[in-house]
């Protein structure tokens, strides 16, 4: 059940906080209990530095939404480090908190006002100007879809559409949709570039038909030189939001307006979709964005610092890169992370600095995680459990999901290879290391398998 509201909560906080302050300071954070009786609800913060940061900018923010998702009137939030010992200690600290310091609450009250007001901003369908071309590194998992964005932008409506970008979590498909819209303005500063997230699409529209508008809500759409439309993937089931996108669709596709859209799924596997607009998506060019290899992760750290005028030493990139982390979005959290804890303790990006504080985190290397943690979460998923792993049966089943076993405890445990090669009985250790390869790989091929594994892996830390 939590888990269900930790979801609806992260998606409410992308869209009021912003999905950079979510990935490097929410996301830090994991449910660890609900005390019903005394109404207090405690989240487990990795070190004392994220704890205090997520207590002073987000506390009133975790406290309100909280409240709303378990329907009560009072609720606290506490954050605690790791173990639970410390808690009784930090419940009475913050209650102190809020009764005598009424001035940290005004701070508080006052972020959110100004995380409110990041709304209407972004309704205006303004694109971030930081997401542009320049700043997109170009790797092997995404040139083909960065040469499209590229080149579409200079044969608006003739050469694909509608261009859609698909690609799991964090893989630079809106940073894509942004620098496109950014490029045509500024190659022609009156065309008209409409930026929608699927989700204000569907809010907007349900809005419209209750508020009696829906002529001016089609109106705005279908003044569009370029539409770019984010997530398509959350109009499935959403049939009527689906009617009006397709009558919008035939509008702008008739009229050689530029549609483009990016989704996490393929359009042949969206389910809840209706045929005639799942074709349509397919009429144009769909390309991939895949997981980016080391080489690019490395750069990409490389440019984030460099835009925030950091320079990151090779040593310190390598060791953010190698964090088990599965996409863009992750590595960058981390990163800042990092810098902000170099400049608010006055110390440069050493090495020592970037393990301290990614050290410990449940999405980097030397995580706590046991093995029979990662037994349980493979067992859940492909019921197949420890004697099947171990057995010498190699059907192409079983293989699979002993290879993503072998992957899943080498980056979630501290255990050598031999380790978890014994612990699987296998007698030689090579076996691991070519099993770590190949799920390497085939995250880096099919996006669906690595979509896959990053649910693995979500369940397993927020275990
Ligand atoms: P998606 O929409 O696929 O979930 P985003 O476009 O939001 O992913 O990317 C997540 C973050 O990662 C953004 O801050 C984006 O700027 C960054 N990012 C992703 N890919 C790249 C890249 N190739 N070069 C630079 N930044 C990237
Ligand atoms: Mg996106």
């Amino acid at each position: 059940m939590i888990d269900h509201i930790w979801q609806d909560f992260l998606r409410i906080a992308v869209a009021e906080l912003g999905s950079r302050a979510v990935e490097t300071w929410i996301k830090a954070v994991s449910f660890a209990r609900y005390d019903k009786d005394k109404s207090v609800l405690y989240f487990k913060a990795p070190n004392a530095f994220v704890k205090d940061w997520v207590q002073s900018h987000y506390l009133q923010f975790f406290e309100i939404h909280f409240r709303r998702f378990l329907q009560v009137d009072v609720l606290r939030v506490c954050f605690v480090i790791g173990d639970d010992q410390q808690e009784s200690e930090l419940i009475d600290s913050s209650a102190r908190l809020i009764e005598k310091k009424p001035a940290i609450i005004k701070k508080q009250k006052a972020h959110y006002k100004a995380a409110k007001k990041l709304v209407p901003y972004q309704q205006m369908n303004r694109l971030n100007h930081l997401y542009t071309f320049d700043s997109f590194v170009v790797g092997q998992n995404n040139s083909f879809a960065y040469a499209a964005a590229r080149a579409i932008v200079d044969k608006l409506g003739k050469l694909y559409n509608p261009l859609l970008f698909y690609g799991g979590a964090g893989l630079g498909k809106t940073h894509l949709l942004h620098a496109i819209g950014n490029d045509v303005i500024a190659q022609d500063p009156s065309a008209v570039v409409v930026y929608q997230t699927t989700d204000r699409f569907i809010n907007e529209f349900i809005n419209a038909i209750r508020f009696n508008h829906v002529q001016k809500f089609q109106a705005k759409y279908k003044r569009a030189d370029v539409l770019l439309i984010d997530d398509i993937q959350f109009m499935a089931n959403k049939e009527q939001t689906q009617e009006a996108f397709f009558h919008l669709f035939n509008h702008l596709y008739d009229a050689n307006k530029q549609i483009i859209l990016s989704s996490d799924t393929m359009p042949r596997e969206l389910g809840g979709l209706a045929d005639r607009l799942r074709s349509r998506l397919e009429w144009g060019l769909v390309a991939d964005v895949q997981v980016p290899s080391l080489e690019t992760k490395i750069a990409i750290l490389k440019e984030k610092a460099a835009l925030q005028n950091e320079i990151l030493a090779d040593e310190a990139a390598v060791f953010i890169a190698q964090c088990a982390v599965s996409n863009v979005r992750e590595l960058e959290g981390a990163l800042i992370r990092v810098l902000a804890f170099a400049s608010l303790t006055n110390q440069q990006v050493t090495i020592e600095l970037v393990k301290k504080v990614l050290g410990h985190e449940k999405h980097t290397v030397g995580s706590n995680v046991e093995f029979d943690q990662v037994i349980h979460v493979v067992k859940s998923n492909f019921s197949y459990g420890l004697s099947d792993l171990r057995s010498k049966n190699r059907s192409k089943d079983i293989s699979i999901v002993r290879q993503i076993a072998m992957y899943l405890m080498k980056h979630a445990t501290n255990k050598s290879l031999r380790e978890i090669g014994e612990f699987l009985s296998r007698k030689d250790h090579t076996t691991v290391a070519h099993a770590i390869q190949k799920i390497e790989q085939m995250r880096q091929d099919q996006s669906d398998f690595n979509i896959k594994l990053e649910r693995l892996e979500r369940e397993l830390y927020q275990r």
